[in-house]
């Protein structure tokens, strides 16, 4: 069984996660990482505690004391106007600091994240495609369905 914790973006910290859980269950996005027949628990939830982040120092404390094999830092880090400038660094300080994998992304893309940004100079600024090469290489169908 794997067990995850989840990091949201704090800028949109009032979600409700409903297209984080839809995916978990759908197996879709980077959850696709995860066979459907691999039960898979959520063990914590939080923000990154807003800009810079300084959660991340802490709470992948929480969901390694509740068996998390897994940290997935949502899909809002990567979607947003501006996407999150700190990527890199959480991954790379969750995986030295807790010795926990760091997967980008949760639910699929939005198409309609993926034509703004297809317009946009961040991703290629910062190198999203191969960051959060999960979500990218999800079909059009299933993105068009997450808008
Ligand atoms: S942009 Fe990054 S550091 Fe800022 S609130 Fe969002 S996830 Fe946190």
């Amino acid at each position: 069984m794997a067990k995850i914790g989840i990091i949201i973006c704090a800028r949109y910290k009032d979600c409700g996660g409903g297209k984080c859980f839809r995916a978990l269950r759908e197996r879709a996005g980077a959850f696709a990482v995860y066979p459907r027949d691999e039960e898979v628990e959520i063990v914590g939830f939080s923000t990154c505690g807003g800009c810079p982040g300084g959660n991340v120092e802490y709470v992948p404390a929480e969901f390694k004391k509740n068996g998390a094999t897994a940290v997935h830092l949502a899909t809002g880090l990567v979607v947003g106007y501006p996407p999150c400038p700190h990527i890199r660094r959480f991954k790379a300080f969750i995986e030295t600091a807790y010795d926990l994998p760091v997967i980008v992304g949760t639910h699929p893309i939005p198409q309609k994240y993926m034509d703004a940004h297809a317009k946009l100079p961040f991703w290629k600024e910062n190198g999203m495609e191969e960051l959060a090469g999960e979500l990218m290489k999800e079909g059009p169908g299933v993105k068009a369905a997450y808008n």
